[in-house]
């Protein structure tokens, strides 16, 4: 494998192609940016495109998606019939760290005069990334009667955003500067200001009567309401190109919408596809995979179940674990590159760079390699050989230095259910953080390695 750029490898007209790539998918990310928003835009993109819910679905047409709580999705495509094979699987997730609303969020503060909303951090973060940034509030609030009221604020340009207070520096030297990085910023300092202006007609509680009165004005709700509500609150900013080449997206989330976006678009644009495919966007990535959105659910149960059914074959637990055995899933999930200001975190003989095509991972985990499913030599060199034939860039990289810290993906759910697994996807700068940054060609070159794995 020659080790060069990526940028190096193609032509100009890929070259314009990478940038259009981009220039839509920066599209996609300016809408979604919460779990919700990604699964009600696919499932409109789905139905513009000819796939039907799978649950009210007649046709043998071999297009469908299945949703579980507005939260997860599944497409589905069916060329073979007879189900002999197993599936074509690409699994991503579509929840990224955040900060979610406490259910009871609200304080009156009157020594700063601010009204203030308590969030509880989901996912990993660094704190400190989350203070004194414009913010902005996604979600739904759900009132007794049932009434679904739609939260969207920060987006448009008209729009008001919110922002944690952090310390100035002149005050900072004692509580901030003598203190350990992850003791500087505590949890339950992870409040923004909503609001302001007092009320002048009540004296005991005159910033938070004003509030009030605003989102019952505004929205209908009540402060109860809030208890039944699920409520993100995200980096306003919008993508953008990064570098005087634009060689590079900057956005919030990418981790790991980057991944479902690839894949859905591969799903949607791959043709003579003669696999049976899935692919699988889950939430709940970000703490454990856990709940019955995430991948240690039974999801792929449930859409194998219905499809099957469809389909006029009997579902049973054997002929299920049987086409899963015979699957081969691709672990959609992004990886780091070399970080040019902390390069030794990373081993630098297996790091995987920018612009160096989408990163081929056989192992994730921590320590002694504990926490990973591991790809298996013949199952690489499977991949491998689509990715050659269809000259797709890729490369290969761990996460980092042995025993520097670790990650997983949603691999080991799926290998248990005796899926050959492999993890695969584009590494990217500033994970995690609000602003992550990809190559252009990282991002196409994941396209392309998707979309040759289904038809493949
Ligand atoms: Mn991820
Ligand atoms: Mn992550």
């Amino acid at each position: 494998m020659e080790k060069k750029s990526g940028w190096l490898k193609i032509d100009e007209k890929e070259k314009r192609e990478i940038f259009e790539f981009a220039e839509e998918y920066k599209e996609f990310l300016k809408k979604v940016k919460t779990e919700r928003e990604a699964v009600e835009h696919f499932v409109s993109w789905l139905e513009k495109n000819g796939f039907r819910n799978i649950e009210n679905a007649k046709k043998k047409d071999g297009k469908y998606y299945f949703v579980k709580n507005s939260k997860a999705l599944g497409i589905i495509t069916i060329n073979d019939k007879n189900f002999e094979n197993g599936f074509r699987i690409i699994a991503s997730h579509i929840d990224s760290p955040r900060l979610d609303l406490k259910p009871n969020p609200i304080i009156e503060d009157q020594d700063s005069q601010t009204v203030l909303m308590k969030t509880h951090y989901y996912g990993g973060i660094k704190k400190y990334q989350w203070m004194s940034r414009p913010l902005s509030i996604h979600g739904i609030v759900v009132t007794k009667s049932g009434k679904k009221v739609e939260i969207n604020i920060g987006e448009d340009p008209n729009d008001p955003v919110f922002a944690i207070p952090d310390l100035l520096p002149h005050l900072s030297r004692k509580l901030q500067g003598e203190k350990k990085l992850l003791e500087a910023f505590e949890g339950e300092d992870m409040e923004f200001i909503i609001s302001h202006i007092p009320d002048g007609k009540n004296d005991k509680n005159p910033l938070k009567t004003a509030f009030l009165n605003l989102i019952k004005e505004k929205y209908g709700i009540e402060e109860d309401d809030l208890y039944s509500a699920d409520i993100e609150v995200v980096p306003a900013h919008q993508p953008r190109d990064v570098g005087l080449d634009r060689s590079m997206v900057g956005a919030y989330g990418q981790d790991d919408r980057i991944c479902a976006y690839t894949s859905f678009k591969a799903i949607l644009d791959s043709k003579n596809n003669k696999n049976n495919s899935i692919v699988i966007l889950y939430d709940k990535e970000e703490i454990g995979s856990d709940g019955n959105v995430g991948a240690q659910s039974n999801l792929v149960e449930i859409v194998i179940a219905k499809i099957l059914d469809l389909y006029g074959i009997e579902y049973s637990y054997g002929k299920f674990l049987d086409l899963m055995h015979k699957s081969i899933v691709i672990s959609a999930d992004v990886n780091a590159v070399v970080d040019p200001i902390f390069k030794q975190v990373h081993d630098l003989n297996n790091a995987a760079k920018a612009g160096f095509g989408i990163v081929l991972t056989k192992y994730t985990g921590s320590g002694g390699k504990y926490g990973s499913s591991e790809a298996q030599a013949e199952l690489i060199a499977q991949i491998r050989n689509i990715l050659d034939k269809n000259k797709v860039i890729y490369q290969f990289g761990l996460l980092g230095k042995v025993d520097e810290g670790g990650g997983g993906t949603v691999a080991k759910y799926l290998a248990k259910y005796g899926m050959s697994v492999l993890d695969m996807g584009p590494g990217l700068i500033s994970m995690h953080s609000p602003f992550e940054l990809v190559s252009k060609l990282d991002l196409w070159s994941t396209y392309k390695a998707y979309r040759s794995f289904l038809e493949g």
